[in-house]
């Protein structure tokens, strides 16, 4: 039975049920009122006639005898008992004698005991008539007694069985909704009969049905999805591995199991810091980690690994995995993931480029120191003298040999620092003899410009651990930039200053200056700035910065566009 036929059929009984105790209350009350009316119509007026005909007959005169004539007439029209027209034909005839002879006393006496029996047939029918009410009004009580406890019963039956008919299958369906929502799609609800809720439940059951199947389809998929990352990576040749953010090893393929020298299926769910306990690898890869540093900080330095019996260099690349959970608006950390690109064929080809300019540039060095011996014989008057015009050509021939020298010595540089090679040897060095060789050394270029050196140093600075031939070569280049990158006739300003335990050494120009974008740029291997015009191999710095790191030292730029530059070099003071 649907909801909405039990709601009416529920209303319309108790309805039913009210129309009959009005009804049957009514009906009761109807004949109690009939009771009532008959004993007045009945019974009352004849008593009524009966007396009023007593009070006349005694004294029997014309008028009295019309008025008790007309209580006579309508107490013929009232007769209501048996018994009662007898005594009232015996009423009328006595009446009718006594009109002719009003003064037989004989008649008015037969005329009173006719009244007295009239009077006693409707008094004995009152008193019955009285008992039937009576009786009547009792049994209208038990009547409505009985018609209201069966209401009752029937609405109090309402009462507990309706709500509840409603609100149980509404409490069950929270209770499944409920599960749904817990993930528990193997949740159905059965209500018996073909109610509203029957129809709801059987569509709550497809819906908790679709769903589980939703489910089960998806995991599936998910399945086959981790299967193909998995596949993937493990074919990967680059080695990978994923931690979670407790750096418990997730995944890890085949490439990383073999550089780490580690069995696969005893890894995945491992502390990697327990691990790195006793594998050296993992304990490098995992260090930053815990600094969280950004992963192009991490990959700076190539990691060389010794795997498959030969040297192999990696380039180290960390992912921090962040995602912002659903309903969150906070990112979280779920982990991390390290991937080592294999670089070793570009190593071995730098590798090879290095030791190609490096040969070279050793082999550029006796023609270049022969051609120099060469042209200094050719200056020499006791060979011969030369004219103004040859003396040009020899001028020009020493400046491109020069700088083929100096291109050389670069490159030769370069290749030791890119080979790693460089070799150091620090002794306790002051720092104003080694500028002062550096500005000798730039003099001629410096003249050549018009441009002014001034230094300004104090006589008593302490001496610096330092490389002087390394240093010497940074300072000679550091001022032979700011000469060329400096304008005729403008001024180079030199200083050594002293600051706590660190002597610096500053080398300012008042040039062209570096635009702010390059100036993190400068230092790089074979950068120069776009559109310079001087001559160069973008060497200089780099090698500078190698050499002055390798002593301990420090070096930096500040400059402004369209003002100048100055470079900085730093060493740490001896203190005596
Ligand atoms: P280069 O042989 O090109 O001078 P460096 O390594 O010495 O190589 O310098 C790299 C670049 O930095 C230069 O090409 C130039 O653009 C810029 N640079 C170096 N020193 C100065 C300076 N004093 N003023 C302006 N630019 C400079």
């Amino acid at each position: 039975m649907t909801i909405k036929t039990k709601l009416n059929l529920g209303v319309g009984l108790l309805f039913a049920l009210i129309l009959l105790l009005g009804i049957v209350a009514a009906r009761s009350v109807k004949d109690i009122k009939a009771n009532t009316d008959n004993i007045l119509v009945a019974n009352y007026n004849s008593l009524e006639y009966a007396k009023n005909i007593l009070s006349f007959i005694e004294d029997v005169s014309p008028k009295n005898l019309d008025k008790i004539a007309v209580n006579i007439t309508h107490q013929e029209d009232n007769i209501t008992e048996i018994g009662e027209n007898e005594a009232t034909q015996d009423l009328r005839a006595d009446f009718n004698a006594l009109k002719t002879n009003t003064k037989d006393t004989q008649l008015v006496k037969s005329i009173r005991n006719s009244v007295f029996k009239i009077i006693d047939l409707n008094m004995q029918a009152i008193q019955r008539k009285s008992k039937l009410a009576t009786t009547t009004a009792d049994n209208a009580v038990i009547m409505i007694a009985i018609v209201a406890t069966f209401c009752f019963l029937i609405a109090f039956t309402l009462l507990i069985n309706l709500p509840s008919n409603i609100a149980n299958p509404i409490k069950e369906l929270t209770q499944s909704i409920q599960e749904i929502a817990d993930k528990n799609y193997s949740e159905r609800v059965y209500f018996e009969g073909s109610s509203e809720f029957g129809q709801l439940a059987q569509s709550f059951n497809t819906m908790a049905r679709k769903l589980e199947e939703y489910n089960s389809s998806n995991l599936a998929t998910l399945m086959i999805e981790k299967k193909r990352v998995e596949t993937l990576i493990n074919n990967m040749h680059d080695p990978v591995i994923g931690l979670d953010e407790n750096l418990h090893i997730v995944f890890i393929n085949e490439e990383a199991v073999k550089i780490a020298g580690l069995t696969d299926n005893k890894v995945i769910g491992q502390s990697a810091k327990l691990l790195a306990l006793n594998n050296d690898l993992i304990r490098l890869l995992i260090k930053d980690i815990a600094l969280l540093e950004t992963p192009k900080q991490a990959h700076a330095k190539p990691i060389k690994i010794f795997a498959d019996n030969k040297e192999s260099y990696f380039e180290k690349e960390t992912l921090h995995i962040n995602i912002t959970p659903t309903g969150e608006s906070k990112q979280k950390l779920i982990g991390h993931v390290i991937l080592l690109r294999n670089i070793t064929a570009y190593k071995e080809l730098d590798l090879a480029k290095t030791n190609f300019i490096a040969t070279v540039s050793h082999e550029f060095k006796t023609p270049i120191a022969a051609i120099k011996m060469s042209l200094q014989l050719l200056e020499n008057k006791q060979i011969g003298a030369l004219n103004e015009e040859q003396l040009n050509l020899v001028e020009g021939i020493k400046e491109d040999t020069n700088r083929l020298l100096k291109i050389t010595g670069e490159l030769l540089n370069m290749t030791q620092v890119e080979s790693g090679n460089i070799q150091v040897s620090k002794f306790p060095t002051a720092p104003k003899e080694v500028l002062d060789y550096a500005i000798q050394a730039n003099k001629i270029q410096a003249e050549q410009k018009q441009i002014r050196i001034e230094v300004s140093c104090r006589e008593d600075l302490p001496k610096v651990q330092a490389d002087s031939e390394k240093t010497m070569w940074v300072l000679t280049n550091l001022i032979s930039n700011a000469i060329r990158y400096s304008y005729d006739n403008s001024v180079i300003y030199l200083s050594i200053t002293q600051s706590e335990q660190k002597i610096i050494i500053a080398v300012k120009d008042t040039g062209q200056g570096i635009p702010p974008q390059y100036q993190g740029k400068i230092f790089d291997r074979y950068f120069r700035v776009p559109n310079t015009k001087k001559e160069g191999t973008g060497l200089g710095l780099a090698i500078s910065k190698e050499f002055i790191e390798a002593q301990g030292g420090k070096i930096w730029v500040e400059s402004e566009l369209g003002t100048g530059s100055t470079f900085y070099v730093m060493f740490e003071a001896i203190v005596s």
